[in-house]
């Protein structure tokens, strides 16, 4: 007979895995959790899977790897990660989750609901067979947000300020108006990620996390209120677009299919 499978949930600090968490935990108790921490998360993320650890009633597993982001910036001679160089996501995501899994079977949950599509890297080692349990039974975003409203952990708490991602505080894929915010939710954030950007240069490097922008631009008083202004714009269009849309569902103020993260599929750090 065959080795049974264990059976893995890869939890980002997002509302989707978070939910998924929750919807399997009666169904499969022997279910494993995980988290694979960057050690550059928001303080709010930790704290969301925190209190989701205690709904859950077991630990969920944190796989921090042996070496952290700036060990690796230093391998990768100062070469912060961007869209085209995302060797974050493969050392401190990928890399340890294959390593936590091992060579036996293993089916992997992943949270894309029935409402989307996108695709990313899961993994493409053949122990590993991916499944999606939301897409399979018909589950879609409000059916998220019940679940996690009716577990009583809520959504998390990042989208309050109008964050749409878990992840690090600086991941590239974050739209000027996350910067923004970001800038005024977490100042101290900010000018980490600054100084990262600016350190770059010293690397021989002109590197800027948000496109062609350099943070220390985009934080000025006349540049915050452009891009507010942009962005309500942008907004109100969208909101005519889809008038039928609950609040509840659109809190963040983000969707999906607005925000490049989510679209392109970096699924292990954002769902
Ligand atoms: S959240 Fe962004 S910066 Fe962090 S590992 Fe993922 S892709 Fe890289």
């Amino acid at each position: 007979m065959g080795q049974e499978p264990r059976h893995i949930l890869s939890l980002s600090g997002g509302k989707d895995s978070a939910a998924l968490a929750i919807y399997l935990r009666d169904r499969i108790p022997q279910i494993e959790y995980i988290f694979h921490d960057t050690d550059k998360e928001l303080e709010e993320t930790y704290d969301y899977i925190h209190r989701l650890e205690a709904i859950l009633g077991k630990p969920i597993v944190r796989t921090t790897p042996e070496d952290s982001f700036d060990h690796w910036l230093k391998v990768y001679r100062g070469m912060l990660p961007s869209n085209h160089r995302r060797w974050c996501t493969k050392m401190l995501k990928l890399k340890p989750f294959e390593a936590y899994v091992g060579d036996g079977p293993v089916i992997n949950y992943v949270g894309l609901r029935a409402d989307e599509n996108r695709t990313g890297y899961i993994s493409t080692k053949p122990n590993i067979l991916a499944v999606y349990p939301f897409q399979d039974d018909g589950l879609v975003r409000a059916d998220i947000i019940r679940i996690l409203e009716d577990s009583g952990l809520g959504l998390p708490p990042y989208m309050d300020w109008g964050r749409s991602r878990s992840g690090c505080y600086f991941c590239f894929y974050q739209q000027k108006i996350e910067w923004v915010r970001l800038l005024e939710k977490h100042p101290k954030y900010f000018a980490l990620a600054m100084e990262y950007e600016e350190k770059a240069v010293l690397h021989g490097e002109q590197f800027y996390w948000c496109k062609n922008e350099p943070l220390r631009e985009l934080a000025k008083p006349e540049r915050v209120q452009a891009i507010k202004d942009n962005w309500e714009t942008a907004e109100a269009r969208r909101r005519k677009a889809r008038k039928n849309i609950s609040l509840a569902e659109t809190l963040g103020g983000l969707e999906p299919e607005d925000d490049p993260h989510l679209r392109d599929g970096c699924l292990v750090c954002s769902i």
